[in-house]
Formats: structure tokens, C-alpha cells, sequence
């Protein structure tokens, strides 16, 4: 090994530990290649594993016999631009988080398990209209470039990349910055898609004045970052806002990075943006194949694909052309990750726009609490579509107050009148429970014994048609008891409404109607959901049945009356995000209601008909209850108005989590200035899966204090032996306290 030259290569491995690992290059390297943001195969400990690279030092003074040598470089150009390692690097500072683990999950699992970067399918390479009209003095620094334009220049027809090689030796380089500054584009075909054809396949609609507006607005500044926040009630035509600011931006051939909370939202989306534009447009979930969303992503990389639509997982994927990121249902709690590396894709897709310098659209009919605020402080624009789009009103919504009433398997004797009037009309009925199963609760009418879960503190979930008795938190499941296992009693009940439960009661009151239910149990089957929303909306069913999965974003024009069963439940949580995600629930589930030109009505059942939450959103709207929460939060000095970290730790004895926990509050009071400390507590679901879980909740009225005190704080927790013992995570900016 040549010592003498002592490069030295700063990996991130994805591992536990928050470092970065210095290795030498492999023999015979290629200096060219070593470049920051290429894939590399490194041993570790015994095992070897696909890593990233993140800076090349020359590091004189370093002792180099200890280091190891990289095993293999697995990519001849990085996959990580400048930019997406900037970005990698303030999620892992802001989060808190394992740099390894951090960049890692970056890639698609197909690249993290090390397989090629290179596509199977021929790229073709043409000059753009930009590029065969360009001013030649732009590129006088770059020689190289400047021969590879005009190659492609003199071409009738685009060049695959063999072509390219044969007359061109290091040529990606050049190609790829070709690419970024808009005068090359790449595609599947040699004479497909260049960009002098038309964008748009179909025309888009006529705006009305609210949506122009917005269009306006955000096209006044499209080259530049701001955050706007596009609140328009369900149905007010935000979809079409994305297209038309869309469609500009695809004019000056740059890219649009679209991310969406759900997966069975895609598909509709999808199918919409196809109808729209003409070009290349790539889908990014996880419910796609590994393969697929490898040559999704590499496409993305490789500029081919001018939009990406995609989840919470998709955020960070390349964007070597930005020009804008749409964020739809900002306030949806899916773009939060809750396992492992716990971002935020809200907020780092506003931190990357800002990076960029591209604007970013965050969308929602019920915005997040921290939006609003961000909107007062003047650092988000706020867009409002007030209105339905077409002929659509608002539905109204009213609260039916059950208290006394003899109700028949959950539907009160005014509730089940007002269903048969609208089934009567011929008109769709939508019912909303948000409980899976026949029952929550297994009882015991003897005895009052109450079937719980061995390894949660959770009682057990009766599902009846499968005989089964389920824990909702694990995954243990067991057989439907017909004998109390306390005191050998047969009479046992089930207690409560599930939508199983509720499904039997709607052949016994409604026996003429075919109704469908929709919820994770029935729809676990791959396309059984896309049959049931098929049958939907050929009109084959007259009541249709659901969770929260209802909620989001499905059109059905024929539904006209939305039903919430029981919203009394959602009430009374302990945790402070509660209120604002049942107002967010209990409006996007309204917004199913009257989409297309019939008049829509909701009805909520509830024992609380005083309830201020209630009656607010009732009578007032989703933006005096954001009012109203918002003041709440000030007084309380909650987010937003302070700031939160909350460390975890769970252990299958029960003392470990608190003795770890008790020793970080030792450790942060050594030089805690004045950063609030609640806990260590157990946590509001004190066991499950068989761990004991407790809590530590850090708050503080400024973000930079909290983030340097976790800064101190954080390499001293990973070295404490009680660490060790227990499973510990770090959660900022936590959206559930559970
Ligand atoms: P949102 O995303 O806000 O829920 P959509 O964009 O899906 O709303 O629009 C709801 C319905 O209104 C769609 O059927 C859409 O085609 C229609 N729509 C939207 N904008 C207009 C418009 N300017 N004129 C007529 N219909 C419109
Ligand atoms: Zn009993
Ligand atoms: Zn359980």
C-alpha cells in the first residue's frame, strides 16, 4: 500500500453509531471516481456493508496503518449531488440521528443492498431547445462540455449513451452537468419526448378567480424559494392549482417532486397527472416492487423523469433539475416517520426547497397547527380557496345529541331516518367508525373480566367472522373465548362498536341496501380496495362503511350523507396533539359529503353535544378551532410556541428503561440552563410487546437551546452502560406522545 499519498475516505456506515469512518481507497483506484456521494463496499467489524461517501481528506498527519481498505467503489459517478448531502447532513445534525442510518435512507433498498446504479434500458441523449440555441461563451470553462453539446448538436436524432462512449471518453460528467443546466434531455427512445413538443395533453381547466390568484401568486416567483400554504376546503380544486403551476415549470424543463400521505391516493393522481402532461412521470411507494422503485429513483437521479410522485419515502429523492416540491395534506400525520430515523418529510422538504431555492406548495383543507403559526409569523403565504370548484356547496354539519335515546347497535332512531330518507333519494350514505373488529372490548358478564393482551396493556379486539380475539398493538391473536377465564362463566359480551360490528347491523336495519366496508381488515387483500372503490362509483352499493381510510382524499359524487358514528371517543386523549387531529379527521371526513352538485349534510353522534370542540367546527369551522387551539397552545406554552424532544426506552424488565432514564436526567441537569424536563414517566401505553416502556419529554421555549443542550447531551447518553440494557430512540419534535 502507497502511504505516501494518504488520501483518506470519510464514509457513513449504517450503523448505530453517530460517525463517520475513515477508510483508505481500494488498490488501483481511480482518483476521477472518488467523489463525494458515491456508494462504496466497506468491511465492518466481521461483516461488509454498502456505505456512502462523504469527503475525500488528504490527510498528511494521519496514521494510516490502522485503516482499513475500501473492498469495492460501486458507482462511477456520485448518486448524491452537493446539494443532497447538505441536506443529509442537517437532517442528521437537526434529528439527532446515526449519519450512516441517515444517508442510507436516502437510497432505495435495491442500491442499499449495493445493486448497480446503471439502468438496464438504453438512455438517448438530445440538445433541448435551450441547448441548441445556447451561447457558447456560458460554457468556455468547461471544454469538455462544450464538445459533448455540439456532438449531440450536429445529431438529426438523439445518441445513446454507447454512441456517446464510443467518441467520448469521460463523458458522464459532462453529460450530466449538460443535463442540470437544461440544455441536454434524456429518454427511453430514440425519438420520443423531445422538449419542443408540447408539455400538456390535454388543456387545463378554466380557473376560477381564488384559484387564479393562487396560480398567480406562485407563478410571480418561480425561481426562487418560498412556502406557500394552499388551504382550500375539500373539493375547491387544489389538484388543478398543482397542474397549472406545474405546467410551467415543466416548460423550463425542470423537475417537480410531488409528495402524497397515502399510497392508494397515488394511482387517482397519477392517472390525473398522465391525462395532463406528457412527460415522463415516475411513482415512488412502498407498496411498488423493489425493482420498481430503483429505476424510479435512478431515472429521478438521472434527470430522465420530470415529475416524481411519491410518499413520505420518496422525499429525498434526486432532484438534479429542481424546479418546485408539492407537498398534498401537509397535515397529515403519515409524513412523519415514526420508527428508526423519525423525520418529518414536511419539514425537511421545506428545508430542502429553501436548499434548492425552488418554492414549495403545502396543501390541506385542515393545515397543521405549526403551518397556521408559520402563516402569522410570515414565514409561510397563505393561499385560500374558500369555495368548491364547479357547482359544489360545503356540506352542513351538525351534531345529534344521542344522550337518552335507545340506540340500535350504535344508530340512534333519528340518525337511522335520516339514512333511509337519503337511500330513498337513491343518494350514497358514507358511516365513519374509526375501529377495526366486531368489538373493542371482551366482558364478562359475571365476573367483569375483561380479555386483555399478555404482552400489552391493552384489552384484546373481538373480530368475530375469523373467531379471533386480536391485539390491535402486536401482532398476538388467539382464539374467540366462549368461557371467562376468570371465573369459567359463558356470559361473555362483546362491548362496543367496531365496523364489523357495525357491518351486521347494517343488513339487519337497512336489509334492501348493499353496503361495503372499508378498512385495513378488508381491504388487506392486493386490489380489494380498488374493487370496493370501483363498485363504489358504478353506484353497485348504497352505503359505504369505514375508517380513516375513507378520510382521504376519495371522491364519491353521489354521497350526500357523511355519518360519525361516535366522535366522543376521540375526546378525551391525554396527549395535546388530540383535539387538532380530530378536527382535522371529523372535516376530512365531512369533506366527503356533496362533492359533485347535490347538497351535502354530516351528522356527528355524540353524548357531548356542549363540547366546545364540537361546537366550534360546527358552527364556526376549522379555521376558528385552529384559532381557538392555537391560543390553547400559547397559554400552555406548547408547540408551536416551544419546542420538544422526547427520549424513549423500553426493556423487557421493567427498572432498566427507568434507570436509563434516570441517569440521562442526571446528565441533564449537570448543565441544563432552562430547558423544561418532564419525566421519566412510563409511557401513556405502559407495556407493549412484552417491553416496559417509559418516556423523558424535554421542552424548550427556543429551538437553538434545545438542540445544543441534546448536542451536549447526546454523545454522553451513547455512552452510558445503562444504555446498553435498554432500546432508546430520540423523537423531535414528537406528533404523538405514545
Ligand atoms: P381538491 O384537490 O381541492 O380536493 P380537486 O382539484 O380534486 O379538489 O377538484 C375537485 C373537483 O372540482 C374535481 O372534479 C375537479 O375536476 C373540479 N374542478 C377543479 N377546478 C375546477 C374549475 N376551475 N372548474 C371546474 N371544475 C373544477
Ligand atoms: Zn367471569
Ligand atoms: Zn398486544
Amino acid at each position: 500500500m502507497n502511504s505516501s499519498k494518504n488520501i483518506i475516505l470519510s464514509i457513513a456506515v449504517p450503523i448505530p453509531l453517530n460517525r463517520l469512518f475513515d477508510y483508505l481507497p481500494p488498490d488501483n483506484y481511480d482518483l476521477q471516481q472518488l467523489k463525494p456521494g458515491i456508494r462504496v463496499k466497506v468491511p465492518f467489524g466481521k461483516q461488509t456493508k454498502i456505505a456512502v461517501l462523504i469527503e475525500v481528506k488528504n490527510d498528511v498527519a494521519c496514521d494510516v496503518s490502522k485503516l482499513k481498505q475500501v473492498d469495492a467503489i460501486l458507482d462511477t459517478e456520485p448518486l448524491l449531488s452537493h446539494q443532497d448531502i447538505q441536506l443529509l447532513n442537517w437532517a442528521k445534525h437537526y434529528y439527532h440521528h446515526p449519519v450512516g442510518d441517515v444517508f442510507i435512507s436516502a437510497f432505495p433498498t435495491a442500491l442499499r443492498k449495493g445493486k448497480t446504479s446503471e439502468l438496464k434500458s438504453t438512455a438517448y441523449h438530445l440538445v433541448t431547445a435551450t441547448g441548441s440555441t445556447v451561447d457558447e461563451s456560458l460554457l468556455k470553462n468547461a471544454p469538455k462540455q462544450l464538445a459533448l453539446l455540439k456532438l449531440l448538436q450536429s445529431q438529426r436524432n438523439a445518441l445513446s449513451s454507447q454512441e456517446i462512449a464510443s467518441s467520448f471518453k469521460l463523458w458522464r460528467a459532462p453529460l450530466k452537468a449538460l443535463i442540470t443546466k437544461g440544455y441536454v434531455c434524456t429518454s427511453d427512445s430514440r425519438n420520443s419526448q423531445s422538449s419542443h413538443k408540447q408539455i400538456t395533453l390535454q388543456s387545463p381547466l378554466t380557473a376560477n378567480p381564488q384559484q387564479q390568484a393562487a396560480i398567480n401568486s406562485i407563478s410571480a416567483q418561480l425561481e426562487q424559494f418560498a412556502v406557500y400554504l394552499l388551504e382550500g376546503v375539500t373539493g375547491s380544486g387544489k389538484t388543478e392549482v398543482y397542474l397549472q403551476v406545474i405546467e410551467q415549470v415543466l416548460a423550463r424543463n425542470l423537475q417537480v417532486l410531488v409528495l402524497l400521505p397515502e399510497i392508494t391516493l397515488t394511482p387517482q393522481l397519477e392517472a390525473r397527472f398522465k391525462q395532463r402532461f406528457s412527460v415522463l412521470i415516475e411513482t415512488y411507494h412502498s407498496q411498488h416492487s423493489e425493482n420498481q422503485r430503483h429505476t424510479a429513483w435512478i431515472k429521478q437521479q438521472k434527470g430522465r423523469s420530470a415529475i416524481l410522485l411519491g410518499t413520505r419515502s420518496a422525499l429525498f429523492t434526486p432532484l438534479p433539475r429542481p424546479g418546485l416540491i408539492i407537498l398534498d395534506e401537509e397535515h397529515d400525520a403519515s409524513f412523519k416517520q415514526q420508527e428508526g430515523f423519525r423525520f418529518s418529510a414536511r419539514d425537511i422538504a421545506i428545508v430542502r426547497a429553501k436548499m434548492l431555492n425552488i418554492p414549495i406548495i403545502l396543501g390541506s383543507a385542515t393545515p397543521s397547527l405549526e403551518s397556521l403559526y408559520n402563516v402569522d409569523k410570515k414565514r409561510y403565504q397563505l393561499l385560500r380557496l374558500p369555495h368548491r370548484a364547479g357547482n359544489a356547496t360545503p356540506p352542513s354539519l351538525s351534531l345529534l345529541d344521542i344522550r337518552n335515546q335507545v340506540l340500535q347497535q350504535g344508530f340512534s332512531p333519528p340518525l337511522i331516518r335520516e339514512i333511509n330518507r337519503t337511500l330513498a333519494k337513491n343518494e350514497q350514505v358514507l358511516i365513519f367508525l374509526n375501529r377495526r373488529g366486531y368489538a373493542p372490548t371482551l366482558i364478562c358478564h359475571s365476573c367483569g373480566w375483561v380479555a386483555q393482551c399478555s404482552r400489552c396493556d391493552a384489552n384484546l379486539v373481538v373480530h368475530y367472522k375469523q373467531q379471533k380475539l386480536r391485539c390491535h398493538h402486536c401482532a398476538s391473536e388467539q382464539a374467540l373465548t366462549q368461557q371467562c377465564l376468570a371465573c369459567k362463566s359463558a356470559e361473555l359480551k362483546p362491548l362496543g362498536l367496531g365496523t364489523e360490528r357495525v357491518e351486521q347491523a347494517l343488513h339487519q336495519l337497512f336489509p334492501e341496501h348493499k353496503s361495503v366496508r372499508l378498512d385495513r381488515d378488508s381491504t388487506q387483500r392486493k386490489g380489494a380496495l380498488q374493487l370496493h372503490l370501483d363498485a363504489i362509483n358504478q353506484g353497485k352499493v348504497d352505503i359505504i362503511l369505514g375508517t380513516q381510510m375513507l378520510a382521504k382524499g376519495h371522491h364519491f359524487p353521489n354521497v350526500t350523507l357523511v355519518v360519525l358514528l361516535d366522535v366522543d371517543s376521540g375526546l378525551f386523549s391525554i396527549d395535546f396533539h388530540a383535539p387538532e387531529r380530530l378536527a382535522q379527521l371529523i372535516i376530512q371526513v365531512a369533506g366527503r359529503s356533496g362533492r359533485a352538485t347535490k347538497k351535502g349534510r354530516v351528522i356527528m353522534q355524540t353524548r357531548q353535544p356542549e363540547h366546545p370542540l364540537l361546537n366550534t367546527l360546527t358552527h364556526q369551522g376549522y379555521q376558528a378551532f385552529a384559532k381557538t387551539a392555537l391560543a390553547e397552545r400559547k397559554q400552555a406554552e406548547l408547540p408551536p410556541y416551544s419546542y420538544q424532544a422526547l427520549l424513549r426506552a423500553n426493556a423487557h424488565e421493567q427498572q432498566l428503561p427507568l434507570e436509563f432514564l434516570l441517569a440521562v436526567t442526571e446528565l441533564i441537569n449537570q448543565h441544563n440552563d432552562q430547558a423544561l424536563v418532564l419525566g421519566p414517566v412510563p409511557a401513556p401505553m405502559a407495556k407493549k410487546s412484552g417491553q416496559f416502556r417509559y418516556q423523558l419529554l424535554l421542552q424548550h421555549t427556543q429551538r437553538k437551546q434545545l438542540h445544543l443542550l441534546l448536542n451536549d447531551l447526546m454523545p454522553k447518553i451513547e455512552k452510558l452502560k445503562q444504555a446498553r440494557k435498554v432500546r432508546w430512540s430520540l423523537d423531535i419534535d414528537p406528533i404523538d406522545l405514545y
